[in-house]
C-alpha cells in the first residue's frame, strides 16, 4: 500500500509541475498535452512517467535533447515522500484526504512563488473556500472531540484573524520601511491556511514561518547569496510552516 501510495503521489507531483508551469500564466491545466519547453513536441505517455523517464532520458528531451529542468523530478519526488508521509501519519482518514489537498496546493504555490515572487489569487482564494467548505470534516481545525458547528467557527475565525493580522503587519512593515514589505498574497495565503487551521494553529504557523525565514534568510546572507534588503519570497516558508502545524499542531498559547 505505501508504495502505492507513493507512486500516485509522484503522479500527482507531475501534476503539480503542470500547474506551475501554466496556471501563473492562465492557461489551461488540461489542454494542450505536456510538450518540451524548447522544440514544442509532444511527449509521449512512455516518456511522461514521474521521476523514472528522467532518469531514462538522462534529463533530456528525446526529440531536441534540450536540457529538462531538474527541478521536474525533484516537484514528483517531493510530492510522492509527502503522500507517504502524511498516509503513513494520519492513516486513511479525513486528515489524511485534507493534508494531501493542502499540501498539492501549497506545493505549486511554493514553486510559483519562488519563480516569480506572486501567489495567484486563483489558487491562494480557492484554497481558502475549499478550507472553509472542508471544515465540517477537518479535525484538525479546533481539536477532535469539537463539534461540527465548532469546527466551522474555528475555520472562519482561522481565515479571519490570519488574514487580518498579517494585513495589518503588512500595513505596519509598509509605513516603517516605506516600501512593501510583504504581498497581498502572503496574506491571501495565510487566511486560507487559517482555513485549515484554526485560530490558535494559525498564529502558531506565522510565528513558526517567521522563524524558519529568518534562519534560512541568514544562512542566504551569510553565504553571500542574497542581500538582507532583498525581496525575499515567503510563501514556501508560510506553506511550510502550514503543513507542519497541519501535521504536528505544536501549542503555543494556554488556553488552546
Ligand atoms: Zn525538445
Amino acid at each position: 500500500m505505501e508504495i502505492f501510495i507513493f507512486i500516485l503521489g509522484t503522479f500527482f507531483g507531475s501534476f503539480a509541475n503542470v500547474c506551475i508551469k501554466r496556471i501563473p500564466y492562465g492557461n489551461s491545466i488540461v489542454k494542450p498535452s505536456s510538450h518540451c519547453p524548447k522544440c514544442l513536441v509532444p511527449i509521449k505517455w512512455k516518456d511522461n512517467f514521474p521521476i523514472i523517464s528522467f532518469l531514462i532520458l538522462k534529463g533530456k528531451c528525446r526529440n531536441c535533447h534540450a536540457d529538462i529542468s531538474f527541478e521536474y523530478p525533484m516537484v514528483e519526488l517531493l510530492t510522492g515522500l509527502y503522500f507517504l508521509g502524511a498516509y503513513i501519519y494520519f492513516g486513511f482518514s479525513s486528515a489524511f484526504f485534507i493534508s494531501i489537498l493542502l499540501g498539492l496546493y501549497l506545493i505549486i504555490i511554493s514553486f510559483v512563488d519562488i519563480h516569480l515572487k506572486i501567489i495567484p489569487n486563483i489558487l491562494s482564494v480557492s484554497l481558502l473556500i475549499i478550507g472553509l467548505i472542508l471544515s465540517p470534516f477537518n479535525t484538525v481545525v479546533i481539536n477532535p472531540l469539537s463539534s461540527v458547528i465548532d469546527r466551522i467557527i474555528g475555520s472562519v475565525l482561522g481565515a479571519l484573524s490570519g488574514g487580518i493580522l498579517l494585513y495589518l503587519i503588512a500595513l505596519a512593515g509598509s509605513k516603517i520601511y516605506k516600501k512593501e514589505v510583504m504581498g497581498g498574497g502572503d496574506i491571501k495565503l495565510i487566511a486560507a491556511g487559517g482555513s485549515f487551521l484554526g485560530i490558535y494553529n494559525i498564529f502558531s504557523a506565522l510565528i513558526l514561518a517567521c522563524f524558519i525565514g529568518g534562519i534560512v534568510g541568514l544562512i542566504f546572507v551569510i553565504l553571500k547569496k542574497q542581500k538582507l534588503s532583498d525581496f525575499v519570497p515567503f510563501g514556501p516558508y508560510l506553506s511550510a510552516s502550514i503543513l507542519i502545524v497541519f501535521f504536528i499542531q505544536p501549542c503555543l498559547f494556554p488556553f488552546c
